[in-house]
């Protein structure tokens, strides 16, 4: 793995992940992320829980809440919970969504994270992204400003046989074969949200994959004025800025308020290969060494000025998210437990309880 270096300026990772209990080595989750945030400089991290699809559920937003508890400089978005794969046309009543949006933000999470635009989460739920408790969730989250870090789509040849990669087969993301949403769908849902809510505070993932595309952007960032994107890789999408330097270098500064710097490191993955990956990103950013980077290819970074870069590395964040970490309410999190571990495996609430019982 090529050289990294610690970060120059303040740096806010806005999209991390937390997927184990313990590492390989028998390491837990609950200060992982401390070693990257400190032997990196960054200012503050933001951790994204995922308790649906993957064969993960609430124990995820615990993990994020918990992690927050426990670390300063530590903000997290919480996930919305569905009863069952596949869910059915209605929710329990206690279960709806604006119900848990207000149980997310009594918790003291600074946002919510929503995976529900990626095509293997949308097939395994069946719910169309416009379903009508949807829209009550997006109603009240941009009535209440709640920021909504939403992973929407994938890259446009997981559709296409002829162009995906063996390696996107083997993760089980083609998406050709008729059973999923297509990519126009996806999108065409999106937009009907927006148009619906034109305030909705939101980030779109790995630069809303339109990095082929970025005029739909332009004139989305133009339409809406609380649309975002994030700089998580998609190495694809990094193929397309150093293919397109030039245009890329203005689109940036032009439209620095609304990019956010993220990487999507995951616990229980190397704190090493998360270095190597901020690195790269905020390099892409503020720098312009040429260093081996996305896609194994040596190319600088677009060297932004100082205040799109800031824009971009933290301030976006701030403005978006908080200044600072919302509190953790300890009551309102055992609440939240106590309604939905009948939703966990066993074990899982024994270990959860026995980490109560050490830290409330
Ligand atoms: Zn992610």
């Amino acid at each position: 793995m090529e050289q990294y270096n610690p970060v120059k300026h303040k740096v806010v990772d806005g999209h991390l992940h937390i997927e184990a209990w313990e590492n390989k080595d028998g390491v837990p989750f609950t200060h992982y992320f401390e070693e990257y945030r400190k032997e990196m400089g960054l200012h503050a991290i933001d951790i994204a829980a995922l308790p649906s699809g993957y064969g993960a559920d609430v124990t995820s937003n615990l993990w994020c809440a918990i992690y927050k508890l426990l670390n300063k400089n530590t903000f997290a978005h919480g996930g919305l919970l569905y009863d069952q794969y596949p869910l059915g046309q209605s929710l329990p009543s206690d279960m709806d969504f604006v119900t848990q949006l207000h149980e997310l933000m009594e918790i003291g999470f600074d946002g919510v994270k929503m995976l529900e635009g990626k095509p293997t989460l949308n097939k395994t739920i069946g719910k169309n992204l416009l379903h009508k408790e949807y829209d009550k969730f997006f109603a009240e989250a941009e009535k209440l400003g709640t920021h909504i870090l939403f992973h929407v789509n994938d890259p446009k040849e997981f559709w296409d046989e002829s162009k995906v990669s063996q390696d996107v087969i083997d993760h089980g993301w083609f998406y050709g074969d008729g059973t999923y949403s297509t990519h126009e769908e996806l999108y065409e849902q999106v937009y009907a949200i927006l148009a619906k809510h034109p305030t909705l505070c939101v980030t779109f993932a790995h630069f809303f994959f339109k990095s082929e595309t970025p005029k739909d952007l332009e004139e989305l960032f133009e339409k809406y004025p609380n649309v975002n994107v994030d700089l998580t890789p998609g190495w694809e999408m990094y193929i397309s800025f150093y293919n397109n330097r030039e245009y890329y270098k203005s689109f940036f500064e032009k439209y620095s308020t609304r990019i956010e710097l993220g990487t999507d490191s995951t616990f229980p993955y190397d704190t090493e290969a998360f270095c190597w990956l901020v690195d790269r990103v905020y390099r892409f950013v503020a720098c312009d060494d040429v260093v081996k980077a996305f896609g194994d290819r040596c190319e600088a970074g677009l060297n932004l000025s100082d205040e799109a870069r800031d824009n971009i590395i933290c301030k976006n964040h701030e403005r978006r998210v908080g200044k600072e970490p919302k509190e953790i309410n300890k009551n309102a999190l055992v609440r939240y437990f106590n309604k939905y571990k009948h939703l966990m495996i066993e074990s899982d609430v024994e270990k959860i309880n026995k980490i109560f019982n050490e830290i409330l």
